[in-house]
């Protein structure tokens, strides 16, 4: 059955610069490192978790754009990254103009689960689905094809309104075309812990939120924001420095909740 083999994981979060792509590169190196198959389909017109890879604009000859249209398969499009067992199905500015392209079409938003059901799909046992930065069909492709979706959070001020919207649109997905879609998670990101204000943000959201949020802080360190003009992830690029460690740290417990659902 589909999604028995495999785990299909959408990393989303409308705002930009939350850290969806930070989280989508480092969360698959490290699942990655510890022996899973990973695949990260970029469905970020910005392409950045492809550049951030290290995936050349010039090598994307087939991208998502391609996935989607339904004319190319996952085995057409992906590409082998640097990080061994992590492959990517890259990103190119085409994937604009599909919005306007299947918009006509009743299977929209199930384009990404069809091609991801194919059997060369079921070969990864991790899907990260990286979206861009708005509730487009981009974002209800990868929303309608996972399993569960796990939203990075900044820890700044406005970080619990944003995501009340986001938890209503979780919700009428799951009402509309996607019944399975669970949360797997809440992570805090680029937290900064001199700044008293994150220190709050962090109280207000484990109160709402309470076990659905990740006790992985992910700090705000600067090796983190260096590491895509290397294009390398951080966990290759720093190893040791404090980002990577926590998103060592965050895919440990990604994991043990997968343990858990499957034990349930
Ligand atoms: P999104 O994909 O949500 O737009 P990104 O992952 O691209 O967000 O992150 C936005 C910016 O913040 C990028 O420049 C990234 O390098 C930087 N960044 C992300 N996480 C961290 C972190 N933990 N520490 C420092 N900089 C970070
Ligand atoms: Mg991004």
């Amino acid at each position: 059955m589909i999604g028995e083999k495999n785990r299909i994981i959408t990393i989303a979060n409308q705002k930009g610069g939350v850290g969806k792509t930070t989280t989508a590169i480092n969360l698959a190196t490290a699942l990655a490192a510890i022996g899973e198959r990973v695949l990260i389909v970029d469905l970020d017109p910005q392409g950045n978790a492809s550049t951030g890879l290290g995936i050349d604009r010039r090598s994307r000859e087939l991208s998502s754009y391609d996935l989607l249209i339904g004319s190319h398969s996952v085995a057409d499009t992906v590409l082998q990254t640097a990080v061994p067992n992590l492959s990517i199905i890259p990103s190119t500015m085409d994937l604009l103009g599909i919005e306007m392209e299947i918009a006509q079409h009743n299977d929209r938003v199930f384009r990404l689960k069809r091609a991801l059901a194919a059997a060369d799909a079921l070969s990864y046992s991790y899907v990260l689905v990286d979206c861009p930065p708005s509730f487009n069909l981009l974002t209800m492709n990868a929303l309608a094809a996972a399993h569960s979706v796990l939203v990075p959070l900044q820890c700044e001020f406005f970080a619990l309104e944003g995501l009340s919207q986001l938890l209503e649109t979780v919700d009428q997905v799951r009402r509309t075309v996607n019944p399975r879609l669970d949360i797997q998670g809440i992570v805090l990101t680029m937290f900064d812990s001199r700044n008293n204000l994150a220190q709050q943000v962090v109280n207000d959201v484990r109160t709402h939120l309470g076990e659905k949020v990740y006790h992985t802080l992910i700090p705000r360190n600067v090796r983190v924001s260096e590491a895509p003009s290397y294009g390398k992830p951080a966990i290759l690029y720093d190893l040791k420095c404090a980002g990577s460690q926590a998103y060592l740290q965050l895919a440990s417990e990604v994991i043990q909740r997968e343990r858990q659902r499957k034990a349930a």
